[in-house]
């Protein structure tokens, strides 16, 4: 059991939260329970993640993507009303980090994609140092890497682009990150990986040569709160379940 207030502080000191300029609010969205016994992780705080936590008699909903964006109305109404009241009437309390937990450098979505593909960051780039930009563990082809991430992530990636040799430099960024497609290929590297494609995307892959792999939003950020999770049960006595979703995008 645990104090709300002591898991928020320590996430927020360790994520170095404050430090983000985020267009969702880092920490605490909706208030719950003082203590905290067990903690659902998810990638979203969708309507299935919150009847899951609720089902499982969870104090707690960490995920990455909360409920509360900037690009939203700020009306409560419809299918937000409908996740809010759950919550609170459930006595849940949603916590969500965004930025803070793509960028982390062992727990983040980045760090650990990274980690279970074998690639080494060598450098971070770009808004907020989103971007990274590394090395593969050995000589790898477009479609090898293609099948890697499939068996990684269990997903089928989109891949476009010409791209054919051994890849030396690739750039990753996780989740909806096909904008910093133009900053990859200024890099230099062979090959971009995120979680999202737009039809632009496509020619200028095939246009620049530079390959992009879209490998899924949701499948590509399954890895840094189900971390964030695991660490908070090493730091502290709770419980911690990961709720996954079979998100194809
Ligand atoms: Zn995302």
């Amino acid at each position: 059991m645990m104090q709300r207030e002591t898991l928020l502080n320590w996430c927020q000191e360790n994520l170095q939260a404050a430090q983000f300029k985020d267009y969702a609010p880092n920490g605490l969205q909706v208030e719950g329970e003082k203590q905290i016994e067990k903690i659902i992780t998810s990638v979203t705080a969708s309507l299935a993640a919150i009847e899951f936590a609720i089902a499982q008699k969870a104090q707690m909903l960490l995920v990455h993507h909360g409920l509360f964006w900037k690009s939203e109305p700020i009306v409560i109404t419809g299918w937000k009303k409908q996740r809010i009241a759950k919550l609170l009437a459930n006595e849940i309390n949603l916590v969500a980090y965004h930025l803070p937990l793509d960028a982390h450098p062992k727990w983040g979505n980045n760090a650990q994609l990274a980690e279970k593909m074998g690639w080494q960051c060598i450098e971070q780039i770009g808004e907020q140092n989103l971007l990274n930009i590394g090395t593969l563990p050995e000589q790898q082809t477009l479609s090898l890497l293609a099948n890697q991430l499939e068996t990684v992530l269990q997903r089928k990636p989109i891949v476009v682009g010409n791209f054919s040799g051994s890849l030396k430099k690739i750039a990753w960024c996780t989740g909806g990150a096909q904008s910093f497609f133009q900053q990859a290929i200024d890099a230099g590297v062979d090959a971009f990986i995120t979680g999202e494609i737009s039809e632009a995307q496509y020619h200028l892959a095939n246009e620049t040569g530079v390959a992009f792999i879209s490998a899924g939003h949701h499948a590509t950020e399954r890895f840094g709160i189900q971390t964030l999770g695991e660490q908070l049960t090493k730091e502290f006595s709770l419980t911690h379940q990961f709720f996954d979703e079979n998100n194809p995008v």
